[in-house]
């Protein structure tokens, strides 16, 4: 950390900054300027204090971080890509892993002939949703255990790995049981206590980005779920809000990029969620690939009309198997396969 001490601050103030600084077990570096003291902080867990408990003392115009706030999700911690195996699926490798399936899970037969379709379309994971966080009460909420239920059949007739998606801590266990990677929502991505009790489980965890969180949001809230030695994270652009309203959210490109710069932790992007409209759903997917996503999150529906979640940002099967068919260019252009 930099501190910024204000023109004409007293020298006992500057100590009284110092001796805080030991208390905390941080080495000090004084810089006497003409103008100003600058204080540098040094030690390699300043997470112990925040900015705050230097900014409150008296004489101190600013505080500012040189490390960043998340640590386990950084490339300075873990330099080499982490790759998550799943079931013999490798996400972070060279094969562009797409999941996809329903918004939520609506039926025996429909969970089931979507999955079919796109396993043989060449989809990696079924996504399902039992669990749904809907933005009103009075929404389908989804079919809870019964879908769970549904999603492990799959899993075992096909052969194929399930994600589904887990709102409360309550139901960590059940999920867990049933389904293959467990997925934390963007409206979850901050529920500290939902994080903290997935960081005892070994399951693969997918984090999607919160709609207003930063990157380094993002990346501080995966560390809540490294913290306790569960290696397996995988990240998810699913867009975030803007001011721009002709799609549900703004996907963020750049994100993937400052990503795999910032963080050792694979990163997929949803399309589906990021777009609300199916027509915008390929040209994004295509953009993230050519971007360096490692996978992808789609929403496909047999019948969108019938959807009773999402329907309008659903592929049905014959524009998935088109998407399926215009990503593989994009893969192998970036060095990739799908
Ligand atoms: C979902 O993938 O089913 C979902 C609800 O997405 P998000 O949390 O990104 O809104
Ligand atoms: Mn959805």
């Amino acid at each position: 950390m930099i501190i910024e001490m204000m023109k004409g601050a007293t020298q006992e103030q500057v100590d009284h900054v110092v001796e805080r600084a030991h208390s905390f077990g941080f080495e000090v570096q004084l810089n006497l300027g003409t103008e100003k003291t600058v204080v540098a902080i040094l030690g390699s867990d300043t997470g112990k204090a925040d900015t705050d408990a230097f900014a409150v003392l008296p004489g101190v115009q600013s505080v500012a971080r040189v490390m960043k706030p998340y640590k386990l999700a950084s490339r300075e911690f873990h330099p080499r890509a982490s790759k998550v195996n799943v079931s013999g699926v490798e996400i972070g490798g060279q094969r562009i892993v797409v999941m996809a399936g329903p918004c939520a899970v609506e039926s025996e037969k429909q969970l089931t002939d979507t999955a079919k379709a796109v396993q043989k379309l060449g989809a990696a994971v079924v996504r399902g949703g039992a669990f749904k966080p809907r933005t009103s009460p009075f929404s389908f909420q989804g079919l809870e255990h019964d879908a769970l239920d549904m999603l492990a059949r799959v899993k075992s007739d096909l052969g194929i790995p399930v994600i589904t998606e887990v709102v409360d801590i309550q139901n960590i266990g059940i999920v867990a049981e049933h389904a293959d990677i467990i997925q934390v929502g963007a409206r979850n991505m901050q529920n500290f206590a939902l994080l903290k009790e997935l960081s005892k489980i070994k399951h693969p965890i997918l984090l999607k980005r919160g709609l207003s969180a930063t990157v380094t949001e993002w990346l501080t809230a995966a560390d809540y779920l490294l913290a306790r030695g569960n290696r397996r994270i995988i990240l998810c652009e699913r867009g975030i809000r803007t001011f721009e309203d002709s799609v549900r959210f703004s996907v963020d490109i750049s994100s993937i990029a400052v990503i795999k710069k910032m963080s050792h932790l694979p990163v997929l992007v949803d399309p589906s969620h990021a777009a609300g409209h199916f027509a915008y759903v390929p040209s994004i997917a295509r953009a993230a690939v050519a971007a360096g996503a490692d996978g992808l999150l789609v929403e496909v529906h047999p019948n969108p009309e019938e959807a009773l979640v999402d329907g309008l940002q659903s592929l049905t099967l014959k524009n998935f198997e088109k998407l399926m068919a215009e990503l593989r260019p994009v893969a192998q252009a970036v060095g990739r396969y799908i």
